[in-house]
């Protein structure tokens, strides 16, 4: 067998933003506004673009996907104290976000695949009193979001979207993102568009894409904004909302843009190589994949399984075998962080009590990353380096834990 790949290789930086970020540089025009008047530039320009792209009136460009989920909350008037509900299954950007406002996480149970429980959201919604959900459509798994609108729309809940892991995804042909009152994406490199950082916060709703402006840190400057809400509307916040700087730069724009009309392609090879390799460990009894639901169109850069018969120092064991043969194994049940970190139990604030399902099945789900580019042969490696990991520790070969 050929040496694996590297799963944590990002997305490659077209020449064309190469070309254009040099030049920029070269202009010297790095921040995103210029007092004398101006036009926006790269970033005026991203907004436009990703608005149209997601199907929403509004695209504010912030420095992270974190800073536009916190903007959120913010625009959604969360006070201290103030209940949010949230999936378990998820990143600490998402808890964090909470954190950052002072607000106080409510976890809410998920599927076996990988998607929030609805029983369980009208339950803790009724019982925390919350008027928010934040959903993270984390590792790409969309839930029946027309169900969900439904939910969200009978128990009073202001949704807003995580789009972390879905940038190209789609229920029922439209856009993920565009269900709630809020959409957050990121261009951090691991993710569909690879900045380095970067996110972008869309909406339909003009006093939160003016609030978002303003809190972003528009120095007065948002007329130079691609998309901007009537002056009626600016002029409802103007000087009463805070300014936090949380602005994109006109370099992350300008090496995100040439990024966008990349994306179908891209989309198309991550699931390319995703349903390859799930096909495999479909066929072998120790993996349990998520059902994919026919009206999902997902835009898969990882892959998630469940080792369900295996207890957790077997897991650990697979991990690092997987490991010891070239493959980034991650397993969603550490007892410690470990370079990320996705298990509420380490979440400040979160309490995994109100979680068991959720904690249990964590305990047991893996996943790997899944670089562009990989080839059939590629993927038919990844899928028997995982299998002949499980066999070994099924016949009691794993050896000791070493995570
Ligand atoms: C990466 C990530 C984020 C936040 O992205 P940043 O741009 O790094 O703040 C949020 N949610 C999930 C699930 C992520 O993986």
């Amino acid at each position: 067998m050929a040496p694996l790949p590297d799963l944590g290789r990002p997305p490659d930086i077209p020449q064309q933003a190469i070309a254009d970020a040099q030049a920029l540089l070269a202009s010297g025009r790095l921040h995103r506004y210029a007092e004398a008047g101006g036009d926006g530039g790269p970033v005026a320009a991203l907004e436009r673009e990703f608005a149209a792209l997601i199907g929403c009136r509004y695209a504010v460009a912030v420095n992270s996907c974190g800073s536009a989920l916190f903007l959120a909350l913010k625009a959604a008037d969360l006070r201290p104290g103030d209940p949010v509900l949230m999936n378990a299954f998820t990143l600490t950007p998402v808890p964090g976000a909470i954190d950052h406002i002072g607000a106080q996480p409510v976890l809410v149970e998920i599927t076996e695949d990988l998607t929030i429980d609805f029983d369980d959201l009208r339950a803790k919604a009724r019982s925390s009193g919350a008027r928010v959900l934040m959903l993270s459509h984390m590792r790409g798994h969309l839930c029946d979001l027309d169900a969900l609108s439904q939910i969200c729309a009978e128990d009073g809940l202001t949704l807003i979207e995580d789009c972390a892991h879905t940038l190209g995804a789609s229920w029922a042909g439209r856009s993920a993102g565009s269900f709630g009152r809020v959409g957050c994406f990121s261009f951090q490199s691991g993710k569909h568009v690879n900045t380095g950082e970067g996110g972008v916060l869309v909406t339909d709703d003009p006093d939160i894409a003016a609030r978002a402006i303003l809190h972003s840190g528009s120095y007065m400057l948002y007329g130079q904004h691609g998309t901007v809400p009537p002056d009626a509307v600016m002029a409802r916040w103007r000087g009463r909302c805070g300014n936090y700087s949380l602005r994109m730069s006109a370099l992350v724009a300008t090496l995100a843009r040439p990024q966008l009309p990349l994306l179908p392609a891209r989309v198309a090879d991550w699931n390319a190589s995703h349903d390859r390799i799930a096909a495999r460990l479909g066929e072998c009894p120790h993996f349990r994949l998520p059902h994919r639901p026919e009206p999902e169109a997902y835009a898969q850069s990882s892959l998630q399984f469940q080792l369900t018969e295996f207890d957790p120092p077997r897991i650990a064991a697979f991990v690092a075998r997987a490991r010891d043969r070239g493959l980034w194994v991650k397993w969603f049940g550490t007892e410690t962080a470990e370079g990320y970190n996705s298990n509420p139990a380490q979440w400040p604030g979160a309490h995994v009590s109100e979680v068991p399902r959720a904690f249990a099945l964590q305990q047991r789900l893996c996943d790997i990353r899944l670089p562009l580019r990989l080839s059939a042969a590629q993927c038919d490696d990844i899928a028997e380096t995982l299998i002949a990991a499980t066999d070994a520790v099924a016949q009691g070969q794993g050896g000791h834990a070493r995570a």
